[in-house]
């Protein structure tokens, strides 16, 4: 099997999907129309056989976790999905791979309405990179930079789950639940209705809690006169009950706090937009928790403050691959 009929066979799949891009597959170039009044959001994200997901792990799930981590980022900026390119790099072209990849894939890309509509096909150590195209009515994306002083912080679903399936990649640990939680995350389209319309800022968590509410602490402060901090409630995390059963309350905490993967959303919500966000939800089957407030600070810092009142101390973030 040559490079075009590799492509031809497993990645042509969205020839008919929607929304349609203007031309897909098998050109130079994709060719993709912007609805009028947006603008194209674009994120890329890669994830390398032996760091983002274990090399002998289910390749349908491999695909669906790749595609599921991009499309986390454009529900972070309000934006919804037009699109997307895979460059797969690949050992050898193992047929059984290679079909319950672009079965897992193809699923997850009709399930989000997310064509594949390119990408790059190159022999190498297995490396899944994936770039994702969405459109946001102009000027309301939400940034990490929009948080102010007396901004309530929420998050959706739960935190810690994937921090803790890494211990059922390990074997130490049985939980379905915590391994969908990983390989299956759940980005959070349905809300970014509701997001564009009444929240602030808002970031995906992809490193930890506590790094990534840094970041709209930071981003936030550059266009604000003042410097921002956010008081995080220890006991206002949400845990899934499998979390706490697995590891008990202190350790599902700091599961919570500092794992990476959850690829929830972080936000922050003005007084004055918190009941109409919440009234949004009304029936929706989103979860999403108040977890702390923004205020002002000469030092940007997320402080956790526990049950009894006293702040945490915390001694690292969240995952960093060059710290
Ligand atoms: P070029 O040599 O012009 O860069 P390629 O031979 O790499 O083109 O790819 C041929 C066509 O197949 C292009 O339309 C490209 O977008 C698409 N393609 C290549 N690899 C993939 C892939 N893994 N998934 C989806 N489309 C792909
Ligand atoms: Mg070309």
């Amino acid at each position: 099997m040559n490079e075009f009929e590799l492509i031809r066979r497993y990645f042509w799949f969205s020839k008919n999907a929607l929304p349609a891009p203007d031309l897909g597959v098998g050109d130079d170039c994709a060719l993709l129309s912007i609805p009028p009044d947006c603008q194209l959001a674009v994120s890329t994200d890669t994830l390398v056989s032996g760091v983002h997901f274990p090399a002998d792990g289910p390749p349908g799930l491999i695909a669906q976790r790749a595609l599921r981590v991009n499309l986390s980022d454009l529900a972070a900026m309000g934006a919804s999905p037009l699109g997307f390119q895979l460059a797969l790099s690949l050992p050898a072209s193992d047929e059984t791979w290679l079909r319950q990849f672009s079965e897992g894939l193809a699923s997850d890309a009709a399930a989000f309405g997310c064509p594949l509509v390119g990408g790059d096909t190159t022999r190498g150590p297995l490396a899944v990179t994936i770039t994702v195209m969405g459109a946001v009515k102009k000027g309301r994306a939400l940034r990490r930079s929009g948080a102010r002083v007396g901004d309530s912080v929420y998050v959706s679903g739960t935190l810690g789950d994937s921090a803790g399936a890494l211990h059922c990649l390990k074997g130490e640990v049985v939980s379905d639940f915590l391994s969908n939680r990983y390989w299956l995350p759940t980005p959070r389209m349905a809300l970014v209705d509701l997001l564009v319309a009444f929240a602030n800022s808002a970031v995906d968590i992809s490193d930890g809690l506590l790094q990534d509410l840094g970041h709209i602490l930071t981003a936030s402060a550059s266009l604000c006169s003042s410097s921002l901090a956010a008081r995080v409630a220890l006991e206002s995390l949400p845990l899934s009950p499998q979390a706490r059963a697995c590891f008990g309350e202190d350790k599902a905490r700091e599961h919570a706090l500092f794992g990476g993967d959850d690829y929830e959303l972080c936000f922050t919500v003005s007084s004055k937009n918190e009941a109409a966000l919440l009234d949004g939800l009304g029936a929706r089957a989103e979860q999403v928790t108040k977890i702390g407030v923004i205020v002002e600070s000469p030092v940007p810092e997320v402080t956790v403050i526990d049950g009894a009142g006293d702040v945490l101390t915390i001694e690292r973030t969240g995952y960093d691959h060059f710290g």
